[in-house]
């Protein structure tokens, strides 16, 4: 097993932290390539339940070496907390890589981030408010401080003293808010340098000897295809690429090196904040559905909205990313739905379209064509072979299949390890 991406198909929140943790049983390294503590994941072991924001799922498995890639932006505040909440509860953290070329989060861009937020009144984009855009931003407009610069204090002085200043102004002058006095901003960078520096390493070393070792390596994907700043529904979309272009920049990866990709689906859809959600769900059954799952953000505790499965916007995502096999998570979520849509096209204005379009102003004139398909009355929670799911279930799973055109080989029947169908063995 050589690199082998697992990539969200939707738009986040499909179970990812699940499937890596389940598959991370057979890798030696597990890489989170990009976005930042925006993403939260859920993983539920023998330990107990875990939520990572940062930390790569492959920490839970003692014989992995997790890595936070270039493509990632890091918030050490969140970090530090999450490695010592690790640490609390008995799992080895010194394990962890960190890339010295990944971006730091830093206190102006959280500041920033509400304020922007505030400023676009009702176009908001829904962002977390954690500051992941604003680094980004500042990554492309090369004023970044990256990780390795916290372990250089005077070159840090010399870069951070006019950014600081720039974005007081923006703060104070463009905002009406207070600045952020620079003093404070550099202290607390020297001081996450001093904690940091132990896990400070140039991960596309970690992750290339690795392959070299002949290694199986995991790569792990945030947020949804759907999501992605190039190929998603801009502007309602995060600021990196979580399809599978993302792993390769955001780890320092020859595409040659990755021989799989498994898409993650959830049986149904969910979107945060603003943006086309094609098959969004009426609200009584959306709210059923939502009450059911607990569908609320893991990092902001939003209310995630809700949609019918949507293959054409599943089958743009196959193709983006090259699926080679599909999880299918949650279908325990629809047990005791009388009936199931599946979005099989989009109607614009009277016509049939089945593929995904690419601007705003045409997706949000689409409207959905359903099929409905009969639902079950037994349960597929937790079931553990397909010979246990009722004939509509396996209807369903093999319908989306279908769909997609691409095999499910992972059918998620419940949010502990245990409780999943291997259709077909994925590495
Ligand atoms: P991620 O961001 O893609 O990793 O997704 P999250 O971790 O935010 O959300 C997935 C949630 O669903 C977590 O609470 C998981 O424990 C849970 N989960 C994962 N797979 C299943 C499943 O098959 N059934 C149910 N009921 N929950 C699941």
């Amino acid at each position: 097993m050589p690199a082998y991406a697992v990539i969200g198909a939707q738009w986040g929140d499909e179970g990812k932290g699940k499937v890596v943790d389940y598959l991370a049983g057979k890798a030696h390294c597990v890489a989170r390539y990009a976005g930042g503590n925006n993403a939260g994941h859920t993983v539920v072991n023998e330990d107990g339940e875990f939520t990572l924001h940062l930390v790569p799922s492959g920490i839970l498995r003692p014989q992995v070496t997790p890595v936070i890639g270039n493509g990632v932006v890091v918030d050490p505040d969140v970090l530090l907390g999450e490695l010592k909440g690790l640490s609390d509860r008995g799992v080895d953290v010194h394990r962890l890589a960190v890339s010295d070329r990944a971006h730091v989060v830093m206190p102006y861009h959280v500041r920033l981030d509400s304020l922007e937020e505030k400023a676009r009144g009702s176009k908001a984009i829904g962002t977390t408010g954690t500051g992941i855009g604003p680094a980004y931003m500042d990554k492309a407009s090369r004023i970044g401080v990256r990780v390795g610069d916290l372990l250089d204090p005077e070159y840090l002085r010399g870069r951070l003293d006019p950014v600081i200043d720039f974005k007081n102004a923006l703060m104070t002058k463009v905002y009406g808010a207070d600045p952020i006095p620079a003093d404070e901003v550099l202290e607390k960078c020297f001081a996450w340098g001093n904690d940091l520096k132990p896990y400070v390493r140039q991960t596309e070393l970690v992750v290339q000897d690795s392959l070299a070792r002949g290694e199986g390596v995991l790569l792990e994907g945030a947020q949804g295809t759907l999501l992605d700043l190039d190929h998603g529904t801009y502007p309602y979309v995060t600021s990196s690429n979580p399809s599978i272009g993302g792993a390769c920049t955001g780890l320092g990866l020859s595409p040659r090196e990755i021989t799989g990709v498994t898409g993650v689906f959830k049986a149904y859809s969910t979107r945060v904040g603003g943006g086309p959600l094609t098959a969004e769900m009426e609200e009584d059954t959306a709210g059923l559905l939502r009450e059911k799952a607990w569908e609320y953000g893991v990092t902001t505790g939003r209310a995630r909205r809700i949609g019918w499965f949507d293959a054409v916007a599943g089958r743009y995502s196959a193709t983006l990313n090259g699926f080679t096999s599909l999880v299918l998570t949650r279908l325990d979520v629809l047990d005791g739905f009388p009936s199931i849509k599946v979005c099989v096209g989009y109607d614009l204005d009277g016509q049939a379209v089945d593929r995904f379009p690419t601007s705003l102003a045409t997706l949000e004139k689409c409207r959905p064509i359903y099929e409905e398909m009969p639902g079950w009355d037994g349960q597929t929670a937790s079931a553990t072979d397909m010979s246990q799911l009722p004939p509509e279930a396996t209807a369903y799973v093999n319908r989306i299949e279908e769909l997609i055109g691409c095999p499910i080989h992972l059918v998620s029947t419940g949010p502990r390890r245990w409780e999943t169908i291997v259709k077909k063995p994925v590495l």
